[in-house]
């Protein structure tokens, strides 16, 4: 199935991992970083994003 938002979803997507097939498919990233027990880029901030590493460990550190 198609992504009809994906065009869109690209304009505020964040994530700097350029070879990544879900970019612009959040239902994909989603699911693919919750099977891993990780967040998605777009939760970290820029620096947080940057490291490409989307443990949720990761993430609590890039907020404290
Ligand atoms: S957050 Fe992960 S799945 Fe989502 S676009 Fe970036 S690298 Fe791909």
């Amino acid at each position: 199935m198609d992504c009809n938002f994906k065009e869109k979803n690209l304009t505020r997507c964040n994530c700097t991992y350029d070879p990544c097939p879900r970019k612009g498919i959040c239902c994909e990233c989603i699911v693919y970083h919750r099977s891993n027990n990780e967040m998605p880029g777009c939760y970290f901030s820029k620096a947080g994003e940057a490291t490409y590493n989307r443990s949720i460990s990761a993430f609590i550190k890039d907020y404290r």
